[in-house]
């Protein structure tokens, strides 16, 4: 049989969406039988992942991705396979609210029932495309103040500015992604082509409505941004204490795969680094006092400490600002608010600083 990502899938070398050369071959990747993720390296900014269960007479999908073109391109490479079993996509399960994981949801077919957490669904309907349409401006202007020489913040103007050029990437102008029509809160166990598949909450953490899929037949676990691989996380939302709770849940599925939301799939290893890496950060940003998050979280990446871990080689250092500022913000806090968007670009433009700072 002829291998069906080879034509559709990013290959090593060739551009990733952000314009890099992939680091690691995406596309389709059979994790167990019948179980497939959808990987798109190099797993940085909108390069997201993606999965598909195939079952007797339906299929579900996990998640679609950042914009049209993208998710016609996965689903076009995924048709083969649920054609060959008579098993359509029945079911479309989305992981979290952010856009890179639910954009596309319009490519799939007006049938196919959406599931996501009632957390989920709050920030699809207060994040829809149009949202970054209406603020695209804010990069070009950030830009041309970047350059005024007396102004001050002018490396937080060319994060910004740097963000906004990344998101020119993808196409969000006439996105209007359906939202779901079912939706929960705590766990969810669905039946899709007679394989059991397990919804569980696991949220707030990256984002306020986190949810993972697990396949008990497969020993799968599709955990969206709850694991990175070879990527720095970035916690959106918090607290850290979920983040690490949802982590030692997904261990104690003793999954035999775990795809995460970006980067290739893991397993017990990198589900276990990304532990560590919350829990040390957590007790960094502890014993820190209260030394500024811009301060700290540079200090913390140029530290010997960090270079030593599995964390001093992942992609996108700078993202650690976003996520000692949020330790900051939330610890002790059971359920934060959402972030405002002006509450975000000020992360963001902090991000972009630190980016700049360690070169
Ligand atoms: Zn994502």
């Amino acid at each position: 049989m002829e291998d069906s990502s080879a034509a559709t899938g990013t290959r090593i070398g060739q551009p990733t969406p952000l314009g890099e050369a992939a680091s690691f071959d995406g596309g389709l990747v059979e994790v167990a039988d019948r179980t497939w993720a959808w990987l798109q390296p190099n797993g940085g900014l909108g390069e997201s992942n993606a999965g598909l269960v195939v079952g007797r007479g339906g299929s579900l999908l996990v998640d679609t991705l950042w914009d049209a073109a993208l998710t016609t391109r996965m689903l076009e490479a995924m048709a083969p396979l649920t054609e060959a079993s008579d098993a359509p996509i029945a079911t479309l399960f989305n992981t979290h609210g952010d856009g890179d994981h639910w954009y596309g949801n319009a490519g799939v077919a007006p049938g196919v029932e959406i599931i996501a957490t009632e957390a989920a669904n709050e920030q699809m309907r207060a994040e829809p495309p149009a949202l970054l349409t209406r603020l695209a401006p804010i990069g070009p202007v950030a830009g041309v103040a970047a350059r005024l020489p007396l102004l001050p913040g002018r490396p937080q103007l060319r994060g910004m500015a740097a963000f906004s050029a990344a998101l020119g990437s993808y196409e969000f102008n006439g996105l209007e992604p359906r939202r779901p029509d079912l939706r929960f809160t705590g766990s969810l166990a669905i039946e899709v082509g007679a394989r059991r598949v397990e919804l569980i909450e696991a949220g707030p953490a990256h984002t306020p409505g986190d949810a993972i899929a697990w396949l008990p037949d497969a020993r799968v676990a599709y955990v969206g941004d709850i694991l990175f691989n070879g990527v720095t996380p970035i916690m959106w939302a918090g607290p850290v204490d979920n983040w690490i709770a949802a982590l030692e849940r997904i261990a104690g599925l003793d999954p035999a795969v775990v795809v995460g939301g970006h980067g290739p799939p893991g397993g017990a290893t990198e589900v276990a680094a990304m532990h560590a890496y919350w829990t040390w950060l957590r007790e960094e940003v502890a014993a820190a006092g209260d030394e500024g998050a811009g301060r700290l979280a540079e200090r913390l990446v140029r530290s010997s400490a960090y270079a030593a871990e599995p964390w001093g080689v992942w992609r996108n250092p700078e993202r650690t600002h976003v996520n000692v500022a949020r330790i900051q913000a939330t610890s002790g806090v059971a359920a934060p608010k959402p972030l405002g968007t002006v509450e975000r670009i000020r992360l963001i433009a902090g991000m972009g600083a630190l980016a700049e700072r360690l070169g």
